[in-house]
């Protein structure tokens, strides 16, 4: 008894692939297409909290993501000058034994997800999205751009934060707004002193690093830009290097070398965020994800609620007969955990442009990841 017997997932990304994986698990047929031919994000750093290790391991997959990734518990502050000011803990989260947080490369994570989904026995279609979505009183028609058509009893459209999907259905939504602050991230050998993620708290400006590996680490660099300004990429390893010299500390300097090299893949990204109010259906199509609840990175847990929200939609798809009441199920479960993350993220976000009240930043902080660790 499952509301829902064929489904089409559009993004084969972290929330897509989630999705499927545990639509799979409770015997339902999932088509997925992901437009990207070679299945692959971009090569930088993600910070995986301890609510998304225990999505991952609920997905069957956080043994090896702790093999190739790297898990510990805590987060260390310090001053510019190295001098170190707070542990912060990571609370563990409930009905789980997996770690408080960790770091792991991105594409490693979308393999070993993307590994996951193929072996669930999703239909994967990659270099290929939707042409045409029609839908009726029982069913969604859709043509594809290898010339394929399908019927589905439901699209979940997980195609990311400049989703198609949601233009189309949501012409009152408004994209995105950059929020005033970017980030540069960098891969970086992990000096053995870097055992969890540590962060140094700068005047408007913020370092941090996070094991990603046995071997590495990444280095994010949150920055105040009043302006959404281009920034030719040309340049961005002096920048980076740049920033990193405000932070007198020996463990840093000692890394400007590394950021000046390839090897460093240094990448900025202006941040945005962005709720669309629920329901997040318009009939047969719903949106997960990024796609209608994307945050900016102060919390890490981006990846984490969209990893959450394909496995309450697939739980809830699996447990009664009836579409309408699965939605209404996954709204109540799903809307004000992402409204949470997104507003307190925000919130972080302001105080460091502001150079606000930094006790603050910290409470919010702490509230925000007891309030994750709850059951979901
Ligand atoms: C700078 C930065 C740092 C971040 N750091 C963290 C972090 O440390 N921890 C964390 O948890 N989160 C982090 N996030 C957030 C995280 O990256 C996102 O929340 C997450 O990737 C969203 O996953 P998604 O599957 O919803 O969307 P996406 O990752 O955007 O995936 C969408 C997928 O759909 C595909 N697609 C798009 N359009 C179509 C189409 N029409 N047809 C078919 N396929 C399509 C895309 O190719 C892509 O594969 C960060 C975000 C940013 C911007």
């Amino acid at each position: 008894m499952t509301a829902v017997n064929k489904v089409l997932v559009v993004g084969g990304g972290f929330s897509g692939m989630a999705a499927a994986i545990q639509l799979r698990k409770a015997g339902i047929a999932v088509d997925l297409v992901e437009q990207d031919p070679h299945w692959c994000p971009l090569g930088a750093g993600i910070t995986v909290s301890g609510p998304t290790l225990r999505a991952l391991e609920t997905l069957g997959v956080y043994l090896v993501v702790a093999e190739q990734g790297f898990v510990s518990d805590g987060v260390e502050i310090f001053m510019p000058n190295g001098h170190k000011v707070a542990d912060m803990p990571t609370p563990r989260p409930v009905g789980s034994t997996v770690g408080g947080g960790g770091g792991i490369m991105r594409p490693v994570l979308a393999r070993i997800l993307s590994d996951a989904t193929r072996a669930a026995g999703v239909a994967v279609h990659l270099g290929c999205t939707h042409s045409a979505i029609e839908q009726d009183a029982s069913g969604v028609n859709v043509r594809f751009t290898d010339g394929r058509t399908g019927r589905y009893d439901l699209v979940i459209g997980a195609d990311g934060v400049h989703s198609t999907l949601r233009e189309t259905l949501f012409p009152e939504v408004k994209p995105p707004e950059y929020i005033g602050q970017g980030v540069w991230r960098a891969v970086m050998p992990r000096p053995d002193a870097i055992l969890r993620p540590r962060m140094w708290l700068g005047h408007h400006i913020k370092v941090g690093v996070n094991p990603v590996s046995k071997t590495h680490m990444y280095m994010f660099i949150t920055e105040d830009r009043p302006t959404k300004e281009h920034i030719d990429p040309v340049t961005w390893p002096q920048v980076f290097a740049g920033l990193m010299k405000g932070f007198p500390d020996p463990l840093i300097e000692a890394l400007i070398p590394h950021a000046l090299t390839p090897e460093a893949a240094i990448d900025y990204r202006p941040l945005a965020n962005l709720l669309v109010p629920a329901p997040w259906n318009r009939g047969r199509v719903v949106l997960i994800g990024d796609t209608v609840a994307a945050t900016t990175p102060h919390l890490a847990s981006g990846a984490g609620i969209g990893i959450e929200s394909g496995i309450v939609l697939a739980e809830e798809l699996a447990t009664t007969d009836d579409l309408q009441t699965a939605l209404d199920r996954f709204h109540a479960r799903r809307f004000k955990r992402c409204e949470l993350v997104i507003r307190n993220s925000e919130a972080l976000c302001r105080i460091e442009i502001d150079g606000g009240d930094k006790q603050e930043h910290g409470r919010i902080m702490r509230e925000s990841l007891m309030a994750l660790a709850q059951p979901i």
